[in-house]
């Protein structure tokens, strides 16, 4: 195992400004997805350290919030260098923990980063508003002012990121926030509280509840009147369960949910360009990210040329563990995992599927799967129909346009999608047509800090990064000065 820097590699929850046990004194292992081994075993909280945390949180809400933005912002602006400067010691936890190969690691920790720097900058430009007045004697007054404490619960895939995203804002707006990371991956968020402290965010502003038991956690935020908003992302199941729980207390949501990517290459596209959006867009992180092409739609003049050179490149990926120099594709999350892939392949293939590379697991280590390329996928299929998060690449047919995007809006979700076409016509009528928050056209790759990220339908509500961003910390005050 690649050495990890120990100055980064914490067990314990971040609190209050204080690196804590669980009460219980119970601690939950980390292992490494590659090979199984142990990483660590960190602190194992629950709802009782939760309520510590949210206390905290809300005794340094008023002094953070009172902060200038100028103030705030230079933190912040600390907080983004330390994490550059130490890029590549958070991507080695960041792979040990999570799999995916260094490269990938080492650019979500600089994506991540870019959150905070973006919303550094952001935090000076939170503008109210004066709205001409109807009467003499007032005057009308747009306050925006911070929600209060944060609640974000986080996925395994992005470990870093998903926290920055939510997180920046949050402090940028004059929040406080309780963060829970997800079980598989609480290293990368405890490592990212080191460099906050050093950053010289107050103690209280930015807490971490790490635990493997997410439900009590869960409760304990959006059943406490303190928490003014939850942000998270992760399955629409259990964002779901957070919006009927927040729905007790009216408390404000975020939800980034599943995607169901349609990918859609149309005749007139740039082929070899489409192969490699679709490798881009389909294998990053093993196939596990929310905007992963789900769901390939080709149509009939292009299908073979694209279903031959997709497989081709696909069989050149090179499989490993993440830390190993070159390796393209790293081990899926856990067991639970690898057998929905496995699941779904089977399915797939039952059903009429022809596999023209891969399709199945593959011996690097237990949780390892070949990349794949089937073709033939129809409507009964469950691969058809659910989020792979896995490296398969599933392939349908479309004859003409209308048709296309009908079958990409042929789902509960609308995250991200993509498409390949030249026609400008077919370009805007195509990029209009589709129900998704994203749409990334001839590119299989859009993520950038300065643009909005979020779903509509069942893939969620709310933006994050870009301008839009903050608006979910904020809340908007109407002042109506009278007696003038
Ligand atoms: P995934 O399928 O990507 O693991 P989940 O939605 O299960 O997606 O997990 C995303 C995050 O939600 C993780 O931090 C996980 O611990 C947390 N989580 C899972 N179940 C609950 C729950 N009932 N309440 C609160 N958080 C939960």
């Amino acid at each position: 195992m690649t050495n990890l820097d120990p100055r980064f590699l914490r067990t314990q929850g971040y609190i209050n400004g204080k690196w804590v046990d669980a009460t219980s004194g119970a601690r939950f292992m980390v292992s490494n997805p590659a090979d199984g081994t142990q990483i660590a075993q960190v602190a194992d909280m629950g709802a009782e350290e939760t309520r510590e945390a949210i206390n905290a949180a809300h005794e340094a809400f008023p002094g953070w919030a009172a902060r200038t933005a100028g103030d705030r912002s230079k933190t912040l602006r600390k907080w983004f260098e330390l994490i550059v400067q130490n890029a590549d010691a958070l991507a080695a936890l960041l792979t040990a923990e999570q799999g995916k190969p260094l490269t990938e690691a080492r650019g979500e920790v600089i994506y991540g980063a870019s959150f905070i720097e973006w919303f550094a900058e952001e935090a000076k430009r939170i503008y109210g508003d004066v709205i001409p007045s109807t009467g003499a004697d007032r005057r009308f007054i747009v306050l925006k002012q911070p929600i209060g404490v944060v609640g974000a619960i986080t996925p395994w895939n992005f470990p870093s990121a998903m926290i920055t995203r939510k997180v920046a804002p949050a402090l940028a707006a004059g929040c406080t926030a309780v963060v829970k990371p997800a079980e598989d991956t609480p290293l990368s968020a405890l490592a990212l509280a080191v460099l906050a402290e050093e950053a010289g965010i107050p103690p209280g502003a930015f807490n971490l509840v790490p635990t493997s038991k997410a439900a009590p956690v869960g409760e304990a935020m959006t059943s406490d009147t303190r928490i003014r908003k939850i942000s998270f992302t992760g399955s629409t199941a259990v964002g779901k369960v957070l919006m009927k729980q927040a729905a007790q207390n009216i408390t404000k949501v975020s939800l980034e949910l599943g995607g169901n990517a349609p990918f859609l290459v149309f005749d007139d596209a740039d082929i070899d360009a489409a192969v490699e959006g679709a490798l881009a867009s389909k294998y990053r992180n093993a196939g596990q990210t929310c905007v992963c092409a789900n769901r390939f739609f080709v149509q009939d003049g292009v299908h073979d040329e694209f279903a031959h050179k997709l497989a081709e490149r696909t069989k050149e990926l090179l499989i490993g563990r993440g830390d190993q120099p070159g390796v393209q594709i790293g081990p899926l999350i856990n067991a639970a995992a690898l057998t929905k892939v496995e699941h779904l392949m089977a399915d797939a293939k039952a059903r009429g599927a022809i596999i023209l590379t891969g399709g199945e697991p593959h011996n690097q280590g237990d949780l390892f799967f070949t990349p794949t390329v089937i073709t033939n996928v129809n409507p009964d299929m469950d691969i058809a129909n659910t989020e792979i998060f896995g490296p398969v690449s599933a392939l349908r047919r479309f004859n003409n346009e209308d048709e296309a995007i009908a079958l990409a809006n042929d789902t509960p979700f609308g995250l991200a999608a993509y498409f390949f076409a030249r026609d400008m016509g077919r370009v805007w009528r195509v990029m209009e047509g589709l129900e998704t928050g994203i749409v990334a056209v001839n590119t299989g790759l859009f993520t950038s800090e300065v643009t909005p990220f979020g779903g509509v339908k069942q893939s969620g509500i709310g933006r994050e990064g870009s301008k839009y961003g903050i608006e979910e910390y904020v809340e908007i005050k109407n002042v109506c000065l009278g007696g003038i």
